[in-house]
């Protein structure tokens, strides 16, 4: 590396550091990898010098949920139901992956998430029906250079319900290949299906294997009617739950279990763009925050919502502001609920505490690894700057983000990714989604499945389940 000291120069710093603050304008210095110094001015410094005047510098946004996997097939669910995702993806087109197909998922959504300022990405990855499938997600996410969180969660198969099959023990052997140091850009977690996929025998097991490799555990919970078995509960009963859990979603889980969370020092993800879409109830956000919890973000698919952030923290936002404003009296309320800042913390710091990385990334802490987005602010959407956290909130967008550094790599400047990385993701996304409608043609009970926006899976009924 030419340059191991790379000082961004008098930007506009959002540090989500309480300590260290905002800045109208600021120098931040990296030092191989780590970010070293922030302050309004340090002078003249032996390094590369990035000119951020006209910039937003910010910490790289960390996406706690996301099958990975089904990039390629963005779009098809725009207009599907929960049960309809479940028969005709989960249940359905993943079984027609082959591990060429999961490598070209996990790139191009990995990819996509770089260059639109996610830094950090949790994969979900619960579509590895076979080791091969593993090594192609794994590899997907090493080639892109981002840094993630490979959550194994084994096969589509385990995802009959109510499933009397124990978690993949193929894990072990990833967790050993791959992962033997949690010290590496890449780092492993398990995605348990729990109490409203498996059995509670099961997810018992599952957790033990999931706390014998020492892994953090991500679990979904609480979407649309599985969620009214108390599946939190029923956990506690076994005195399953630990502060090494974050709880995907949580939207039909009552006030009882998201306290019981809170007393267990589990973290939450939610995902209120597709939450809203697919039936799985209204997002948590103020009903956590109540108990003392802060939520996460996560993308969770690409198959209908958009891949992106700033998206998210929008809908975010609204969401909760539109079910405060349903309360009596809100008219009169002194100030909001919720702000801007909050969900930026809930999208980077926040992010970064439920993957367990808040002591390496998240905020633009010296000594933590510089995951930085820059965002041009020199544009009709941003200019003039008059309320920078509100403005990444409400009104920057995709488009905007301009440089991002990963551990203190540059990649991506000028508003373009570097290297053929984006060129290669495009391509094998598109040769793998034609190979997979393709071999739909072959399986009967996917027959009717086609691009363009028509196809209607027959759904899955969860409220007999
Ligand atoms: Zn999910």
């Amino acid at each position: 590396m030419s340059f191991q000291r790379v000082l961004l120069r008098q930007g506009t710093v959002i540090t989500m550091d309480d300590s260290i603050g905002d800045f109208a304008a600021a120098d931040v210095l990296v030092n191989n990898g780590v970010i070293e110094a922030v302050a309004p001015d340090l002078g003249e410094v032996d390094a590369e010098v990035i000119d951020a005047r006209g910039m937003i510098v910010m910490p790289g946004m960390v996406d706690t949920h996301r099958h990975t996997w089904q990039a390629a097939l963005r779009g098809i669910a725009a207009d599907w139901t929960l049960g309809q995702y479940m028969t005709g993806l989960h249940l359905g087109l993943s079984a027609l992956f082959q591990p060429e197909d999961t490598y070209a998922g996990n790139l191009l959504g990995a990819v996509e998430a770089l260059d639109t300022g996610i830094t950090t990405l949790l994969d979900w990855s619960h579509n590895v029906n076979t080791p091969e499938h593993s090594d192609a997600a794994i590899k997907g996410l090493f080639d892109s250079g981002i840094r993630a969180v490979f959550a194994h969660g084994g096969g589509a198969d385990m995802y009959r319900v109510p499933s009397t099959v124990p978690h993949d023990q193929d894990a072990r052997r990833v967790r050993e290949r791959y992962f033997s140091s949690d010290d590496q850009l890449c780092t492993m977690a398990m995605a348990l299906r729990g109490p409203q996929f498996a059995t509670l025998d099961v997810t018992e097991a599952d957790l033990r294997l999931a706390r014998e490799l020492g892994l953090p555990v991500t679990m979904h919970v609480g979407d649309g009617e599985w969620g009214r078995s108390r599946p939190v509960t029923q956990m506690k009963d076994r005195g399953l739950l630990g502060p090494d859990t974050t709880y995907v979603h949580c939207n039909t889980l009552a006030d009882d279990e998201l306290q019981d969370i809170a007393d267990s020092g589990g973290s939450v993800s939610i995902a209120p763009d597709i939450e809203m879409q697919m039936g799985h109830g209204w997002p948590a956000t103020g009903r956590l925050m109540r108990v003392g919890i802060r939520p996460s973000l996560s993308i969770d698919t690409c198959v209908s919502n958009s891949g992106h952030m700033f998206g998210t923290m929008q809908i975010c936002l609204a969401t909760q502001r539109a079910l405060d404003n349903q309360e009596p009296g809100a008219s009169d309320r002194p100030a909001v609920s919720l702000s801007s800042r909050d969900v930026l913390s809930f999208a980077t710091v926040d992010g970064a505490k439920a993957c367990g990385l808040d002591r390496k990334v998240g905020s633009l802490t010296p000594g933590k690894q510089a995951d930085i987005v820059l965002l041009r602010t020199d544009t009709p959407a941003l200019s003039p700057l008059n309320n920078p956290i509100g403005q990444v909130v409400y009104s920057a967008h995709p488009g905007l983000v301009d440089t991002v550094m990963v551990a203190g790599q540059v990649v991506k400047s000028g508003g373009r990714l570097h290297g053929d990385i984006e060129a290669r993701a495009l391509r094998l996304a598109q040769e793998s989604r034609d190979a997979l409608f393709e071999r739909t043609r072959h399986t009967e009970s996917l027959t009717d499945a086609c691009t363009g926006g028509s196809w209607q899976p027959a759904p899955l009924i969860t409220s007999v389940l």
